[in-house]
């Protein structure tokens, strides 16, 4: 009788706008994708089902486990009756969606569930920018702000996550008028720096030429961000990464910043600046990377019992 297939890892980076889905093999290798786009959560989870499903059925195998790395704020702790449901989010309809319900009970499997900045520093430390390190944090940077820590194999901030986008920071001398746009605090970090925050006062970034004064005020405040992480966590290195940080020439800015900021201390050189501020390697697949190794880390917890 011929062996019958290896059980497969799924995983989804459920973003703000796509949900995009993975099969993996054990080892991770991605075995086939789709994009979702966000509408409704009732169209959005079922056109993810379905590819599940007609994967498994071609393959002739199942899934072990389903990794969901996800736009937030999100309960991710698995002990909690509300363990994968999204809070307060604007949204439309998706406010209390119970996404990791959802997909358990339409797919059977046991499914995991963390924040997509989560997701996706856990996928950079297993094979990306952060790989051989002990520690490691990772901020997006896009419609939000949000930021993942990691020390000796565990998240900081379990059973929650942080909500680093909405620290406070020191305004920039030529943008102090600009109210911010958080909802909550106008001028955190997010109120700040955020897509919709440079759009709001300069357009949309992604029309913006590298030389445009924007992006000086906007490594000011990421410099900020990550002097925070550094002097709090000490974490090896501070990946950069989501829609904003795609803007040409960013990155050295923020070095630069920081390198102002530190002021000498602590003796850092251009060099270690340069090693501990980088971009993340994973690229476009990053998200469903971040899915697929959260499955995988709890498949390899010694509770596991799938
Ligand atoms: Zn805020």
């Amino acid at each position: 009788m011929a062996e019958s297939p290896a059980p497969l890892i799924g995983g989804i980076d459920a973003g703000g706008t796509t949900f995009k889905c993975a099969v993996a093999a054990p080892d991770g290798r991605l075995l086939a994708t789709l994009r979702v786009p966000v509408t409704t959560p009732e169209t959005t989870i079922g056109a993810c089902v379905d590819f599940f499903r007609w994967e498994m059925k071609e393959r002739g195998t199942r899934l072990n486990v389903l990794g969901i790395a996800s736009f937030g704020p999100i309960d991710v702790d698995p002990a909690s009756p509300d363990y994968g449901t999204l809070y307060a989010t604007p949204k439309p309809g998706w406010a209390g969606t119970r996404l990791s319900a959802r997909f358990f009970s339409a797919l059977g499997v046991p499914v995991i569930l963390d924040t997509d900045v989560n997701g996706a520093l856990a996928a950079e430390v297993d094979r990306g920018a952060a790989r051989g390190l002990s520690s490691a944090a990772y901020i997006t940077v896009g419609t939000g702000i949000g930021a993942s820590l990691w020390s000796s194999g565990a998240f900081i901030g379990k059973p929650s996550h942080p909500e680093f986008g909405h620290i406070r920071v020191e305004r920039h001398p030529a943008d102090r008028e600009f109210a911010g746009v958080c909802p909550f605090h106008g001028d955190c970090l997010e109120g700040l720096a955020s897509a919709p925050a440079i759009a709001r006062r300069f357009g949309p970034p992604e029309t913006l030429p590298a030389d445009h004064p924007a992006w000086e005020i906007e490594a000011f405040y990421l410099a900020q961000a990550c002097a925070v992480l550094f002097y709090t966590g000490r974490p090896q290195r501070i990946l950069l990464g989501g829609g904003v940080m795609q803007a040409e020439g960013l990155v050295p800015k923020v070095r630069a910043a920081f390198g102002h900021l530190l002021s000498g201390y602590l003796g850092l050189t251009d060099g270690d600046i340069e090693a501990l501020i980088q971009r993340p390697a994973l690229g476009e697949d990053a998200g469903l990377f971040g899915g697929v190794t959260l499955a995988r880390q709890a498949m390899a917890n010694s509770d596991w019992t799938a």
